[in-house]
């Protein structure tokens, strides 16, 4: 039917609110009304259930923590307009939930005000760098910078290549000297997981610091170089500032989609395309065109490969306070399963005790689910036997949305564990 002109421009007007609803004063998108709902399932038709809720793209649903089994509680991000159908859907199958939280938009002013509290100061050095606050891609391209310029005979600066903005891959390398096996750390692989990145620095800190203080780092330093980089995925991380705190992937277009990014914990050659990933581009676990097409996944697998030498591998994300080892796609345990898994043990008791933060922790489809595509199985399966994910802080109760005060104890109690996995890469490397 024709629409009288006036029709038209009440539509536009309908529009543009909406339009300026979604993305704020800022530009952000706005999370207002948005509930994170804990679901849990007592049996495998209430998961399926939940599975089957998955595929209604028009409800927007953002899972934290997706449906897999009845062990795990399903913590899932909902838009205001899917609320109420989201929890009639609930009710109506006697599927129990919780609202975790109220309103998303309310845990993101809190974080937003806390940073720019401390914006009005511009450190001068990482002492003067506050490790407690959430910081900018640029803030910690700087901060890198600065800690290089201050530790000139320790740390360096190896770009590893450009992301698909054609932003710099920066890797952190500590070295006490030539042709040394390598240790790799990474955080902030999936971006909206800001405590990772906030404790990649005070990693990079406590590295360059704690040398010439604690005998243990001494020792593992005498032996090994450490590579650290604090923002695997920058585009991602600078979309989370500008536009969307909620986003998980990679920024390149899909052809023919109107959703943009991959999985970068899914584009791995390790069972890629396999259960556990999405071939939809629209999907938050989208395994992407091929192996390694994102610049940021390849730009680690050129430079494990042309290293040769990595002997632990970690690679950390948030949230569910686990430790993880290989395989995400296959129940098939690894060669090194029992070694693996009595590290871990000790990394997560190390873990406790500052503040009695609890790990679950075992292979990546026994604790969580079938992942296929998983960094840590591509690393494994290229012979680096030390291969580690964390999912740092915390269970839920913030999720995404960790509020700043918690990054130094997550930094401090996640560095124990660490050094123990590190400590005993040391003592079994020949
Ligand atoms: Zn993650």
């Amino acid at each position: 039917m024709p629409q009288s002109s006036s029709a038209t421009g009440g539509k536009m007007r309908k529009l543009l609110v909406l339009a300026s609803l979604i993305l704020g004063v800022f530009g952000r998108k706005t999370f207002e009304g948005h509930q994170v709902l804990r679901i849990t399932a007592v049996n495998d038709v209430q998961i399926s259930l939940l599975k089957n809720l998955t595929d209604h793209e028009y409800l927007e649903l953002d899972f934290w923590r997706e449906p897999v089994h009845e062990s795990l509680p399903v913590d899932v991000h909902v838009p205001s307009t899917s609320l109420h159908k989201v929890k009639s859907f609930l009710k109506n199958n006697k599927i129990h939930y919780e609202i975790m939280i109220q309103d998303l938009q309310d845990l993101l002013d809190d974080e937003h005000q806390e940073m720019m509290r401390f914006r009005a100061h511009q450190p001068r050095s990482t002492n003067e760098f506050n490790y407690a606050t959430y910081h900018t891609l640029s803030e910690i391209y700087s901060f890198i910078d600065m800690l290089v310029k201050e530790n000139p005979q320790l740390v360096s600066k190896i770009m590893i290549g450009q992301s698909y903005e054609g932003r710099p891959l920066n890797v952190l390398k500590f070295s006490t000297g030539p042709n040394r096996p390598g240790i790799w750390i990474d955080t902030g692989i999936h971006s909206r997981e800001w405590v990772t990145q906030a404790c990649g620095t005070w990693f990079a800190k406590t590295i360059a610091d704690s040398y010439n203080r604690d005998p243990a780092l001494a020792a593992i330093l005498n032996k090994f170089d450490i590579f650290l980089e604090i923002v695997v995925n920058p585009d991602g991380f600078q979309f989370t500032h500008t536009s969307d705190r909620m986003w998980r992937k990679t920024r390149k277009p899909n052809p023919g989609s109107r959703c943009v990014g991959v999985d970068p914990n899914r584009n791995w050659d390790a069972n890629f395309g396999g259960p556990g990933s999405s071939n939809n581009p629209c999907d938050n676990n989208y395994h992407g065109p091929s192996a390694h097409s994102e610049s940021e996944v390849k730009a680690i697998v050129d430079f494990v490969k042309s290293h040769g030498n990595l002997k632990a591998f970690v690679s950390i994300h948030s949230f569910s306070q686990f430790l993880l080892y290989p395989y995400g796609y296959t129940t098939t345990p690894c060669r090194d399963q029992a070694e693996l898994h009595n590290l871990a043990w000790k990394a997560v008791t190390a873990l406790s005790r500052p503040y009695g933060t609890r790990y679950r922790f075992g292979s990546v489809i026994n604790v969580i689910y079938q992942a296929s595509g998983g960094t840590i199985d591509w690393t494994y399966n290229q012979g680096i036997k030390y291969s580690y994910a964390f999912e740092l802080r915390d269970t839920g109760r913030f999720g995404f949305a960790l509020p700043a005060n918690q990054i130094v104890p997550t930094a401090k109690e996640t560095w124990l564990a660490l050094m123990v996995i590190m400590g005993h890469t040391k003592n079994n490397t020949y």
